[in-house]
């Protein structure tokens, strides 16, 4: 046995390659861009596991040498993905910039994640950048991430974030790191928009049955396949904005590369979690148009998704006409799915079970009262939850009083209990959320004192965030108003 086969098996890595065996113009294989001296920071252990990795194996010199980029792990065959992008609207060729596809661990299960490497050096893609990440914007990465999955939204993972020793340069001087990505895949309408704008036909097929087998093999047999692959994307990606709305997440950047086949949420740059109740809010720093803002997300979902539509043309129909009818018809379903999975999920935030008519009047009263009064998203659906309603501007508001009544008169009209819908809401309100100034809190004190225990109790907390645990508490505070508006950066 070979000394790399060793580790690997007291790892546990098991990988494959499928996505190398693609049409070469889709990626780079890469050389390892090795740092001056990785540390652990943080590991995943419940991922690890669940990956068949050994976390104690993984902690070792070996592993926190993979985990940098120092070492190609035994079957790893690292490489670069190439892309393109509607990015704010404007279409650019993009392509793995800072990042490396290890390959595809198939864990215990025989299921296949892509493990990827992020500031991992530079890419024949980099264009000016430089290749590299922060330890700060990679452990908020990290944490939201990881606050996403526990919060039952399909995401990408955070498997570990190892610092490398050297320092990059940002508006400051900050130290590097990289982080382990875990992702279904990294397919993105991106991909297609490059094979689309740069490739040939057979390219743009492979890509798409590579796509229907990796991510929707039930389909893939279908009579014309690509038109239930569109479907079937369209189907997660509603379902997914629908849970981001419920939640208040903002993802800041929704650019088409930044937008999976799979249905997760990928790439954790300016996001941010919604406090105040706005429709308008925008966290990022250059989101100056509000393109991104919490409301127009599933308007610019399905915008991606119609560019997503039009790289599939050629092979949704041999007539261009009927191509285009078949694709405008899937779009609009988005709609549709969108507005029942949204409403499905504002019922159950409600405690309702059964469907009347006037809910979703019901459902835009509240959020309109809210507005008005300047209401905290999470909080006030907690409030009601518990049934606690605290002395808020909002709870004491007349027009309050008034929906409150007709809220539990609705109630009142369905079979269930009002403890069965208490208990609905507590497993449809998070008690807590990735409050923006705690992530702060955490990242300050892990990048400027070393100091990790912040993060660590925090990734604890949002853990379980139906738990309504006392310990949560101390985190649904709100931040100083001073310490608002938020505001998030790209380029980290
Ligand atoms: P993002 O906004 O993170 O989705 O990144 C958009 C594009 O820029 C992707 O192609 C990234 O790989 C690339 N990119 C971001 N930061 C860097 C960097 N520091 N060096 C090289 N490429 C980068
Ligand atoms: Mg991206």
């Amino acid at each position: 046995m070979t000394e790399k086969k060793e580790i690997a098996d007291q790892i546990g890595w098991n990988f494959d390659n499928s996505y190398s065996r693609l049409p070469e113009s889709l990626f780079t294989k890469l050389n390892l861009t090795p740092v001056r001296s990785p540390k652990l920071i943080i590991l995943n252990h419940p991922l690890a596991a669940s990956l068949g990795l050994n976390g104690t194996a993984l902690q070792g010199n070996d592993g926190v040498a993979e985990l940098a980029g120092n070492q190609v792990p035994e079957g790893a065959m690292p490489l670069a993905q190439a892309y393109a992008g509607h990015q704010f609207g404007h279409f650019n060729m993009l392509g793995d910039g800072r990042a490396l596809l290890l390959g595809e661990q198939i864990n215990p299960l025989g299921e296949r994640v892509d493990i990827q490497l992020k500031g991992s050096g530079r890419t024949p893609y980099s264009r000016g950048g430089d290749g590299r990440a922060a330890l700060g914007p990679m452990l908020r990465e990290y944490i939201i991430s990881e606050a996403m999955h526990a919060l039952g939204i399909a995401t990408t993972r955070s498997l570990a974030v190892v610092s490398t020793g050297e320092s990059i340069i940002r508006e400051t001087e900050q130290p590097g790191a990289i982080l382990t990505r875990v992702a279904a895949s990294h397919l993105r309408v991106g991909t297609f928009q490059y094979v689309s704008a740069w490739g040939t036909s057979q390219d743009l097929r492979a890509l798409a049955d590579y796509t229907l087998e990796r991510h929707y093999p039930e389909v893939a047999n279908d009579e014309n396949r690509y038109l239930s692959l569109l479907q079937e994307v369209i189907k997660r990606q509603a379902e997914l904005i629908a849970k981001w709305q419920l939640v208040g997440f903002i993802h800041g950047v929704m650019n088409t590369d930044n937008m999976t086949l799979s249905g997760e949420t990928i790439d954790y740059g300016p996001c941010a979690f919604m406090d105040t109740y706005n429709p308008e809010t925008v966290f990022s720093s250059i989101d100056r148009q509000g393109r991104y803002a919490y409301a127009n997300q599933p308007h610019i979902a399905a915008w991606n998704l119609a560019r997503f539509a039009e790289t599939l043309l050629p092979l949704l129909h041999d007539n261009r006409e009927q191509a285009v009818t078949l694709a405008e018809d899937a779009i609009s379903d988005f709609v549709k799915m969108f507005h029942h999975h949204w409403l499905a999920g504002m019922r159950a935030k409600l405690g309702i079970f059964n469907e009347e008519q006037e809910d979703e009047s019901l459902i835009e009263e509240l959020l309109s009262i809210m507005q008005k009064h300047r209401a905290d998203y999470t909080n006030t659906f907690r409030a009601l939850t518990l049934n606690k309603l605290e002395d808020t501007v909002l709870f004491s508001a007349a027009e309050f009083t008034q929906w409150y009544e007709q809220w539990q008169a609705r109630l009142g009209r369905q079979q269930e209990s009002q403890a069965s819908s208490y208990q609905l809401m507590r497993s449809s309100n998070p008690a807590i959320i990735p409050r923006n100034h705690r992530v702060e809190e955490a990242l300050e004190a892990a990048v400027e004192r070393e100091d990790y225990r912040v993060m660590e109790r925090l990734l604890e907390v949002l853990s379980n965030p139906y738990a309504y645990s006392t310990e949560q508490e101390i985190y649904s505070t709100l931040p100083e108003e001073s310490t608002r508006p938020y505001r998030t950066f790209c380029g980290t």
